[in-house]
């Protein structure tokens, strides 16, 4: 196992400049560091309560001046994260392999050594294309894979890496691992490792854990080539399996049930959920989130943070506000609980060709 020290060493010498989060009993106090040894320091000191993060790619000093305190320490109460905008370059590609408990509580073992599987498989895969070895690292509750890189924050490379990520997601998550998706923005934080993970209370089968990294000895770069043909891969993927239909956007999931969605009751829907919050203005509906336990700030009662549209003539829609569900639809609703064609009032037919 590599040493944190050794982790924030690489870190500083990718990333230049890192942001240190603490979250705990509810707040979020952040600071910025540039040496290791400053951030290791301050880390110790809030180690015994909550959870550590940190960011992982390059941030962009001028963009965030306006943020830091004079020593660029944590100080309490400060709660402004690194905007995305102000990333300059992905310096690690993240990988996150959750394993499924219900919220807020931590890992059974045996649904760990589950994601690790699935972890080493993507290595296996990534490697068989090419792809040097990563760091791997057990965050308490999951399996993460840290590949070196050097990206720009641009359109392009965005796009890449919603391809990646969705068809990833595809090959690797089910019921028992979640092949998290979301972790691909650039202000993505992650766990800083040798620290504890808490969800939760600290039980016998879900007991809190140290997180941990191994990192190769020769910690290689995958190159830009690399990671452009493994989007291109999926992406041509997602456009042969698209139905002509209603097309499906890169990065949304695929959708293979049998009910006319145009005709689904999105409202009995989530009620059945037990996720429906009530009524907002014209076709709109506060709802509960379904991954609300990923959100880094709590909900208004309205629910207005998360909504659901009533169908009017297409697809019913969701939206969820919070960073972590960017990009979530209507789909990854139906991917998420998988029952939607019971709260249709008809079948999809689909249009024979005349011939
Ligand atoms: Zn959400």
């Amino acid at each position: 196992m590599s040493t944190t020290q050794e982790y924030l060493n690489w870190l500083i010498r990718d990333a230049g400049l890192i942001e240190l989060c603490h979250m705990a009993h509810g707040k979020l106090d952040v600071g910025w560091y540039d040496n290791a040894a400053n951030l290791l320091h301050d880390a110790r000191l809030m180690a015994r309560s909550g959870n550590l993060f940190t960011t992982i790619n390059r941030i962009d000093l001028e963009a965030i001046k306006g943020y830091l305190t004079e020593h660029r320490r944590v100080v309490p109460g400060k709660t402004c994260r690194t905007p995305d905008q102000a990333v300059t370059r992905h310096c690690r590609l993240f990988f996150d392999f959750d394993s499924a408990r219900p919220t807020g509580t931590s890992s059974t073992t045996c649904a760990l050594a589950e994601a690790e599987t699935r972890a080493h498989g993507l290595v296996r895969r990534l490697a068989a294309v090419g792809w040097p070895a990563p760091a791997i690292g057990m965050s308490g509750n999951g399996w993460h894979l840290q590949y070196r890189t050097a990206l720009p924050n641009t359109p392009e490379v965005k796009a890449q890496l919603a391809a990646i990520y969705s068809g990833l997601h595809r090959e690797f998550s089910d019921d028992a691992v979640t092949f998290d998706r979301t972790v691909r923005n650039p202000a993505r934080l992650c766990c800083l490792y040798g620290s504890v993970k808490r969800k939760g209370p600290s039980t016998v089968e879900r007991p809190h854990r140290q997180s941990w990294i191994k990192i190769p000895k020769d910690w290689k770069q995958v190159h830009p080539r690399q990671v452009a043909a493994l989007a291109d891969y999926f992406a041509r993927q997602t456009a042969d399996r698209a139905p002509k239909r209603d097309a499906r956007p890169v990065g949304a999931p695929a959708v293979s049930g049998r009910g006319d969605y145009t005709r689904l009751d999105v409202l009995a829907w989530f009620g059945a959920h037990g996720a429906y919050v009530g009524p907002l203005v014209g076709n709109k509906h506060g709802v509960r989130c379904p991954w609300s336990a990923e959100h880094t700030s709590s909900s208004p009662k309205t629910g207005s943070d998360s909504i659901i549209y009533e169908a009017d003539g297409g697809w019913p829609g969701f939206h969820c506000s919070h960073s972590h569900c960017d990009g979530r639809s209507i789909r990854d609703v139906m991917s998420l609980w998988g029952d939607a064609d019971a709260y249709c009032s008809g079948e999809f037919v689909r249009e024979v060709a005349h011939v």
